[in-house]
């Protein structure tokens, strides 16, 4: 399958590749995992992105999450303009801050007090210290195949970037970092039931994500996640659900709302920045009064909170809660899942389909996928000839099977309709 990028994309990822490395700054933008070079992105509208070749997509990436509300929707655009008017960073508290962790607080019920943050990153490291700080132990459990940002003691086993691009275990995490770091593999409850019963009163905390975006949509069963709850409530184990790209995404309370299963602490980000730098840390409030100047465990930021992000993400939980999306963006799941399935079925295409609402990923692999090990066995080539295939057909799906396919509430069913054609093509073109 081949694709010609347009001339300026080539030309602007050239110079982009003398200053920075890799010419990104961040790594799964250089499409690395399915070959070839990066896209240069002008502009964006609702479901399209445009490229400085004025070639339009129909974005099924949506900024990697945050984009539920469309790109560049007017209401949005002019909270940031407005809040960007009245200066851009104080380092001082607004009330806007308090809004928007009084939004976070009514719809995710599990959080009793929060933190702001500038990203998804900074929740994950943050919860992990607050844990251990809370709990006064160290181990911390992990499963493989999950992403939780580039944090040293996480970034093991951890799925998309790292695994797509064969460094599993990245350079420049001493074994002191990784060292504490206990990692099982996803839905396995024997494994988990076996890691309590042997450092039970070690460990500090267990952290996934309950629907897993980063080796593709896989969502874990019900028992798994209730026998993480029994373990970690029998051990004094802090139980983290990392919801930076499950919340507001899946429901307005996320995963945990879903599935009806309540962590002790919560990470957020991406939506909740409403496409800005912003994430959000929460929980119990006994564990988060840990947190200083209320306790101890530091924990800091020049710009968390920064009224211009704040603006985005309020603005965007206001959206949804006043007009959820949820029942559309679920059927619009559903209606894409079939579809792709079809045309993989009709093309024969070994494949599987998962996903869970506006979340959807189309695995080169005939069997379910549950784990780290049956994600890994996906034909990634095949992929990456389906991934440039859909980019002819002016669809721009995330660039490596491990990463789920997100959409917007701007996406319709003639869009939908439209892609599950343009893959039944390509599939076809592939077989
Ligand atoms: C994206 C993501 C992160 C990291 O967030 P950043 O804002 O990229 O630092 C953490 N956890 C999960 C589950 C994510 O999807």
């Amino acid at each position: 399958m081949h694709y010609d990028i347009g001339p300026r994309s080539a030309a602007a990822f050239e110079r982009a590749r003398q200053l920075m490395p890799g010419g990104v700054n961040s790594p799964a933008r250089a499409f690395g995992a399915v070959g070839g070079t990066p896209l240069f992105i002008e502009r964006a509208e609702g479901p399209y992105l445009f490229d400085i070749d004025g070639r339009r997509y129909l974005d099924y990436i949506g900024s990697w999450g945050p984009m539920i509300l469309g790109h560049a929707l007017p209401e949005v655009i002019d909270a940031i303009v407005q809040a960007a008017s009245r200066g851009t960073s104080y380092g001082a508290p607004t009330e806007a801050e308090s809004r928007l962790a009084e939004q976070i607080i009514e719809a995710v019920p599990s959080i009793e007090k929060v933190r702001l943050v500038n990203s998804g990153t900074e929740a994950t490291m943050s919860a992990i210290r607050v844990a251990r700080g809370a709990t006064g132990r160290n181990k911390i459990i992990k499963f493989s195949g999950n992403y939780h940002g580039h944090v040293d003691s996480l970034l093991v086993a951890a799925g998309s970037a790292a695994a797509t691009l064969g460094v599993p275990d990245s350079p420049g995490v001493t074994p002191g970092a990784g060292g504490d770091t206990i990692v099982l593999s996803y839905n396995d409850v024997q494994g988990i039931v076996d890691a309590f019963a042997k450092y039970g009163s070690e460990i500090a905390a267990v952290i996934l994500e309950p629907v897993v975006g980063n080796m593709g949509c896989v969502p874990a069963t019900m028992e798994f996640l209730k026998s993480l709850r029994e373990q970690t409530t029998a051990s004094g184990a802090i139980l983290i659900f990392d919801e930076v790209m499950t919340g507001f995404r899946l429901a307005m309370g996320g995963a945990q709302e879903r599935f009806g299963i309540t962590p002790d602490m919560t990470t957020l980000g991406k939506i909740v920045g409403g496409g800005m730098p912003l994430g959000a840390y929460g929980g119990r409030a006994d564990i988060m009064n840990n947190v200083l100047p209320a306790g101890k465990v530091y924990q800091a930021g020049t710009l968390a909170g920064n009224p211009v992000a704040v603006a985005a993400g309020s603005t965007t939980l206001k959206i949804l809660k006043e007009d959820p999306p949820y029942a559309y963006l679920e059927s619009l799941g559903d209606r894409l899942a079939a579809g792709l399935g079809k045309a993989a079925t009709d093309a024969g295409i070994p494949h599987t389909v998962s996903h869970v609402g506006s979340m959807v990923t189309l695995f080169f692999s005939p069997d379910p996928v549950q784990c780290w090990a049956d994600a890994d066995r996906c034909d990634r080539e095949a992929f990456g000839r389906y991934f440039w295939g859909l980019i002819g057909e002016g669809v721009y799906l995330p660039c490596s099977q491990f990463e789920a396919m997100f959409f917007s509430r701007t996406h319709t069913e003639a869009m939908i309709d439209q892609t599950i054609a343009a893959a039944g093509k390509v599939l076809r073109s592939l077989a």
